[in-house]
């Protein structure tokens, strides 16, 4: 059995610890799956609702971990905590629990402090506790940057704000952040957007999907922005099944930083079609000149289809013969080793996206810092990292 703690997160108002809490929330549920996280010491200051992000987004994201709550302060209705917790075969009182692991860790680290750790203990049959440390930030590494984060004007935004994303970002040691919004959900209606009717019925034709022109709301959300400290901004395109990129001429003053995407199959029946038609798309907006391919292959699962390991090599090809930068992407998404190795010979850069929807998101970079470790390259960030150079500037 896997336990992990927080102790002491201590919130004062504004300090965005909240979001820290909910980053923990979610690394325990899915990237270091514990089976229960224990919030214990301090709370913090008396806010309310200062939690209400992290049980909404709990929900939302339907994340069925246990949390035990053993809080002093802070004005939250938390739940209560059980009576015990079965520990193997023992059935133990939480605070127990906790005492039994801090006396094994030999104190806990505190929670408020960057790099925001917390301490998982894994209980062996024998009664061992083995403990570790697990922190929610990365360590600074410069020319490291968050090159995917979305804003409120996305469908999917859950609470995204610019100004505190870049406090979520500076808390995180990234230097670099690029806010990049979906460019179709700027020029379609969220029912053409999500039910992918832009992609088969194109602008411009009879059958076409009537234009809901947003673009103006995400040039001011960037305006508003902008007093909050330094960013990019860009988007992350959307192509049609003709290979059209979403992006208005008038509009191209905006796009700073250019993430390509396929979040639509027009075609997804056939695997063959569907793997010819991506491979289309991909190559459109790498002629159209992205800097950098979102997500490769994601759309594969989220149409229910195999991911096609045959395509590895020809769109590796491609963004070299491009010089487009391949993305880690953790977003509902499990980047494949086999390919970025393959990115890595052929000397393509690795571009780091948390595709933040909800501000725990932003900067949250523990697995891609993992990825990076598995594919050998911690050593030498600085020559396999897409880092984007402005070329106006
Ligand atoms: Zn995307
Ligand atoms: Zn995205």
């Amino acid at each position: 059995m896997k336990v992990a703690v927080i102790s002491n997160p201590r919130h004062r108002t504004g300090d965005l610890i909240e979001f820290m809490l909910l980053r923990a929330v979610h690394t325990f549920h899915h990237f270091v799956p514990v089976d229960l996280l224990v919030v214990e010491g301090e709370l913090g200051e008396a806010e309310e609702g200062f939690l209400s992000e992290l049980f909404r987004s709990m929900k939302h994201r339907k994340v069925d971990l246990p949390v035990v709550w053993l809080v002093r302060g802070g004005a939250e209705s938390l739940p209560p905590a059980p009576e015990r917790i079965p520990v193997n075969a023992e059935e133990v009182a939480p605070a127990a629990l906790v005492e039994r692991i801090r006396a094994a860790a030999g104190g806990f680290p505190e929670f408020h402090c960057s790099p925001f750790e917390a301490t998982v203990a894994e209980f062996g049959a024998d009664g061992s506790i083995r403990t570790g440390r697990c922190a929610m930030v990365v360590p600074a590494v410069p020319g490291v940057g968050d090159y995917h984060i979305h804003t409120r004007v996305a469908y999917c935004s859950e609470n995204m704000d610019i100004p505190k994303a870049l406090e979520m970002a500076r808390l995180s040691n990234v230097g670099t952040i690029a806010f990049t919004e979906h460019s179709g959900q700027l020029y379609f209606c969220a029912d053409d957007y999500w039910n992918g009717r832009y992609v088969w019925r194109t602008r411009g034709t009879e059958a076409g999907c009537r234009l809901f022109p947003r673009m103006a709301e995400y040039e001011k959300t960037l305006q508003e922005g902008e007093s909050a400290g330094k960013f990019l901004h860009g988007f992350e395109l959307d192509v049609d099944r003709n290979g059209d990129v979403a992006l208005d001429a008038a509009d191209r003053g905006l796009a700073q930083v250019r993430l390509g995407a396929v979040h639509h199959l027009a075609e997804r029946f056939d695997p063959h079609i569907a793997a010819r038609q991506f491979l289309f798309c991909t190559e459109s907006l790498l002629k159209y000149g992205v800097n950098i391919l979102a997500h490769p292959f994601r759309i594969f699962a989220w149409s229910g289809l195999p991911e096609p390991p045959e395509l590895y090599e020809p769109v590796a090809e491609l963004l070299k013969q491009y010089g487009v930068a391949a993305e880690i992407n953790f977003h509902q998404n499990e980047p494949r080793l086999e390919f970025f190795d393959l990115c890595l010979k052929k000397g393509v850069k690795l571009s780091l996206g948390s595709d933040s929807h909800n501000l725990y998101e932003v900067g949250f970079f523990l697995p891609h810092f993992r990825f990076l470790t598995e594919l050998g390259v911690m050593g030498r960030l600085d020559e396999v990292l897409f880092q984007f150079h402005d070329r106006k500037e």
